[in-house]
């Protein structure tokens, strides 16, 4: 399948690196565990989003946009990556970020990612928990049109049918590696939160006739909601490509149980992930998204739901920007 019928930026370091983590697999005793290294996608200390701001961005330069804006959680990776992405296009970017923290405190309001985004030169706007973030995007996008900006809204987690692409194309890329490595993978596995990276990846496998199945664990929504979101944008991407009806119910897993309280609070079990993968890999994982998939790969493997001859693949969407903000709940 030829993505390059779109239009499409250089950002990403691609190939992200496909790797084998021994001594986390060995420690675990369960299947082997591979790493594909989407922390080293290079834009702006790295991430998922960088795969997809190829595409939007190329978009909104098309459309002529001078000021990009998104929306996103006040230690939002989503929001440094595109600040970055917009610095390097010569874009002018605004951020509106919510405050997920119950009680933030100096560190999450100040280092992480938010010190990025204003290195940067991004414009942050603050806003209370449990804001209508669409219509407070919409209302700055009429509010900069009126000062004579053209502003391009780039959705949450840049999850829309363009920004999937790049994690359409990220399937690609790891059944060329599983080839090149001869590495039969059973299980991909991923945190998933706007939905779009599993989506594209799920997009991606189906309509190149792969069968590797996809377990999203879940950052802050309940199963059968995250699946049904996910499900949705993997059918809409799939027709955005030609590829109707390549997607079934079924290819859309999804797994709740491992973000606890809600999305970007601390839990035990992530936690130990970080720092079995920092102390065994010399990796660093991120408190809120790829710590927690991290957890749930860990007890699925000590619930001896993988054999030994399986091969996993763990999908490092980055985020350890975060780590420097939550450093006293993670201690
Ligand atoms: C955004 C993000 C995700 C989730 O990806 P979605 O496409 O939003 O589901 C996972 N990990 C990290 C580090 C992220 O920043």
């Amino acid at each position: 399948m030829l993505l390059s019928k779109f239009a499409r930026i250089n950002l990403a370091h691609r190939n992200t690196p496909l790797e084998l983590m021994p001594r986390l697999s060995e420690h675990l005793g369960g299947p082997n565990i591979y790493i594909k290294r989407d922390d080293c996608t290079g834009l702006g200390h790295g991430g998922n989003k960088a795969r997809k701001l190829e595409f939007i961005l190329a978009d909104a330069i098309n459309r002529g946009a001078d000021t990009i804006l998104t929306q996103g959680a006040v230690q939002s990776n989503h929001a440094r990556q595109t600040a970055a992405a917009a610095a390097k296009l010569g874009l002018k970017c605004e951020l509106l970020l919510e405050n997920f923290m119950l009680a933030p405190d100096s560190d999450y309001k100040n280092s992480g990612n938010l010190f990025l985004d204003h290195l940067f030169g991004a414009k942050v706007h603050y806003y209370p928990k449990d804001t209508d973030m669409g219509e407070a995007l919409d209302a700055k996008a009429a509010q900069l049109s009126a000062e004579g900006r053209t502003p391009y809204i780039v959705p949450l987690g840049g999850s829309n049918v363009i920004g999937n692409l790049g994690y359409v194309d990220c399937a690609m890329e790891i059944i060329q590696q599983a080839n090149q490595q001869q590495i039969l993978i059973s299980q991909i596995i991923h945190a998933t939160g706007s939905a779009g990276t599993q989506a594209g990846l799920i997009t991606g496998l189906r309509a190149n006739q792969s069968d590797i199945p996809v377990l999203g664990i879940a950052v802050s929504t309940e199963k059968q909601k995250q699946e049904e979101k996910v499900f949705k944008l993997a059918q809409e991407t799939a027709t955005f490509l030609g590829q109707e009806n390549v997607i079934k119910r079924n290819d859309i897993d999804v797994n709740s149980d491992y973000f606890g309280e809600g999305y970007g609070l601390p839990t035990d079990s992530m936690k130990e992930a970080l720092s079995l993968v920092a102390r065994l890999e010399g990796i660093l994982l991120d408190p809120v998204y790829t710590g927690k998939a991290m957890a749930g790969l860990i007890d699925l493997v000590r619930r001896g739901i993988f054999s030994q001859n399986d091969s996993i693949v763990f999908i490092h969407t980055g985020g350890s920007a975060a780590l420097f903000a939550y450093y006293k709940h993670l201690l």
